[in-house]
This record gives structure tokens, sequence and C-alpha cells, in this order.
């Protein structure tokens, strides 16, 4: 039998290249609190990403609570369901209320149209998502907020190196967060980061990381613990040095399956890239809306009987679950879009390594679910969005 294909395999660079950091680890004995290959890395890193100041983090959902305690957050936050349950957990452990608004059917992406009349004496901030690396709509989402006088903290989990005319999406908002967990384009086997513009906000966010210890004796908030170590930073360290030609790699694994798409299943359409956004490549989703005859979950359990793992991200929405779903704005007709999507969308495998020959194997079978729908039916309608 061959080995299971899952919907993403972590970028591992050669391990005799991971020894030596390791060695100087054992040599200098410092493994975590800001030791050497933090403090490259936050540098490194923000020369990469185009940012001016990189916080390092052990994971992203630490992170996000953290972005949260930096602004002071309170009351409501206005968000999307279309995400992973982290982004609206965030909120729920720091006692804040999540407001969900509908998505746009074309960028998946919070609508902005759909922003301002959740907005209530209560509401302090906006937590978008970037969702699958596709830039929200951040020119109006700041209006809005310039206008209420409200915070914008983007989940930025899946924007590792995504830009939107030449500059980094990172630069939006208050602040941005990343992920580096083990699933994501870059990883550091657990990690993650916020993105801030100014030395102060740093200083506050490396406080808040550290228990709030500003120096030895003072502590200026009731801080958390969410440092990275050093084995997780040198991790980065090396990865970045294959970064680029990863990106590279998944490009080309996204071009073939639109390649192989239109040749197999050409009723299809799907959206392309933004002109003016240079993409990660992260994610390849499909939405399949199938017909009397099937449904997207016959095309994933087909897939899984082949031993394919495609993921349903973000099925159920996370006003679905049992902390959400009592809530005003978790009711389905009120997500009417968000709704739709989560029962069509399917995320295919996409990362580098992944062979060409899996990638027809894996539209194949797409394709005879399809086929077979289709003797019963007329043409499903199925579309690729990126
Ligand atoms: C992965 C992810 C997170 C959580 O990041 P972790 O590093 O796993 O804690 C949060 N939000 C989104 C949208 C994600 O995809």
């Amino acid at each position: 039998m061959k080995p299971p294909v899952y919907v993403t395999s972590p970028l591992l660079p050669p391990l005799e290249e991971f020894i030596p950091y390791l060695e100087e680890l054992w040599q200098n004995k410092i493994l975590t609190n800001s030791g050497k290959f933090h403090q490259q890395l936050e540098k490194e890193l923000a020369d990469y990403l185009g940012v001016k100041h990189v916080c390092l983090f052990s994971n992203g959902t630490l992170a996000l609570l953290t972005a949260l305690q930096t602004l002071r957050i309170t009351g409501e936050v206005i968000t999307t369901a279309y995400s992973f349950v982290a982004t609206s957990h965030s909120l729920l452990w720091n006692g804040l209320t999540p407001v969900f608004a509908d998505i746009d059917p074309v960028t998946f992406n919070i609508d902005p149209s759909k922003i301002e009349e959740l907005i209530t004496p209560r509401t302090s901030a906006i937590l978008p998502v970037h969702c699958y690396g596709t830039p929200a709509d951040s020119a109006r989402i700041q209006k809005i907020a310039d206008t209420y006088g409200l915070k914008v903290i983007y989940d930025a989990a899946h924007c590792f190196g995504v830009k939107e005319n030449g500059t980094s999406i990172l630069n939006y908002g208050d602040l941005s967060v990343l992920s580096f967990h083990a699933t994501k384009v870059f990883n550091t086997f657990e990690g993650g980061a916020i993105i801030c513009h100014d030395a102060k906000t740093k200083q506050r966010i490396d406080y808040l990381k550290n228990f709030g210890f500003a120096d030895e004796t003072v502590v200026m908030a009731p801080g958390i613990n969410a440092k990275m170590n050093e084995v997780q930073a040198a991790m980065g360290l090396l990865q970045l040095k294959y970064i680029d030609s990863a990106l590279a790699e998944r490009a080309e694994i996204y071009n073939n399956y639109i390649a192989l798409l239109t040749a197999s299943l050409p009723e299809l359409s799907f959206i392309k890239q933004p002109e003016n956004v240079t993409w990660n490549y992260a994610y390849f989703p499909v939405l399949i809306h199938g017909n009397d005859s099937f449904t997207r979950d016959d095309v994933y359990n087909a897939l899984r009987e082949n031993g394919i793992y495609a993921r349903r991200y973000f099925y159920p929405l996370i006003s679905e679950f049992p902390m959400y779903r009592h809530m005003e704005t978790a009711k389905p007709e009120h997500l009417p879009v968000a709704w739709d999507v989560s029962r069509a969308i399917l995320c295919l495998p996409i990362y580098p390594g992944l062979a060409l020959a899996e990638q027809q194997n894996i539209i194949d079978i797409i394709a005879q679910v399809v086929a077979r729908g289709e003797q019963a039916s007329f043409p499903a309608p199925l579309v690729v969005n990126g």
C-alpha cells in the first residue's frame, strides 16, 4: 500500500544541517528566554517579511491571545466564523464576545459591508482573517475602524510571505498574528509571531509573553508564558534558507492543479490570483457544490478511501460549535455565505514534494465522482477558488 497523502506535509530541511544549531545550544546552554537564535530569527524574519518588528511566540494561538491583551481590547469584537477555531477562542480566553460578520463570496474574507451594522457601544476591535492568504479588504476595514475608533488585529496565520502591491500585508492594521505550526508554509514545529509597527509596542508584547516582567523586580501586567524556545528559533533560521524554493515549488503545484482541472473538468471555473497579490500558495481550496446525485462529502470520502486526506477547511463554521452557537450572530441565517461555502469547500493536498502523478490521481478521483453524479443530473457546478 502506498503511504497516505495528507493535505499538507511539514517543510523539513536536511537533518544534518540542524545538528550544528543543536551543538551550539549544548555548548552555550541558553535554551530559551530570548537567546541568540531567538534574537537572530526576529531580525531575519523582519527583513524577509518586510515588516518593522517581529515578536516570536511559542504558538500562534498564544500570539493571538497576547495581541488582544497588548491593545487592552474589551467588550465585543467583530470577526469571522469562517476560520480555524483559534480565532474566536482567543476572544473567549480574554473574556471578550465574538460578533460574527458574514464573508465575501469571492475572497472568503470578512465582508466589510457587513461590519458597520454590527457595531455597538461595546465594540472595541475588528479581528479579520486573511483566509488562505488572500488579503482581506484592509482599506475598507481600516476606514470603518478609523471612523468608529476601533482597533484592527489581523489573524494572518495563512499569510507568511504574502504581498499586496509589493508590500507585506502584515503591515496592515494595528497588529498581525502569524502561525508557524507544522502544517503551515513556514514552521518552527509549533510557533507564531505578532507583527507590530513600533518599538514601544514590541517592548510591551515582549513583557506580556514573559509573565509581564519589565525587569527583575517589576511586573507590569498579568502576562503569560508564551516564549519561543531556542530549538524552535533554530528551526526557523534553518527553514528561512529553504523558504524561497519551497514557495516556488508550491506555485508550480498550484499551477499544475489549475491545468489538470481545466483539462479534466472543463465546466468548472476558478478565481485567479489577484494581479497585485504575491500569494504563498498555502492551500488549494475547491468548491464542490454537488447536486441531487453527489455531495462535497462524497468527493471527500472517495479521496479518503484512496488514502488521500483532503480537509474541509473550514467546516463546521466556528459559530456552529457549542460555545458559540447560542450567540445572536452565530445563527446560520445571519451567515448565509459562510454557511454555503463551508458546505462546499474542500482543500486538496498541496506541499513541496507532492508529485504531479499524485495530483493527477487526485483530480481523476474527483472527476470520477463528478461523472457518476452527472449521469443522473446536469453538470455539477464546480468552482476553484484561490
Ligand atoms: C493555524 C491557525 C491558527 C492557530 O495557530 P497555532 O500556531 O496552531 O496556534 C489560528 N488561526 C488560523 C486561521 C490558523 O490557520
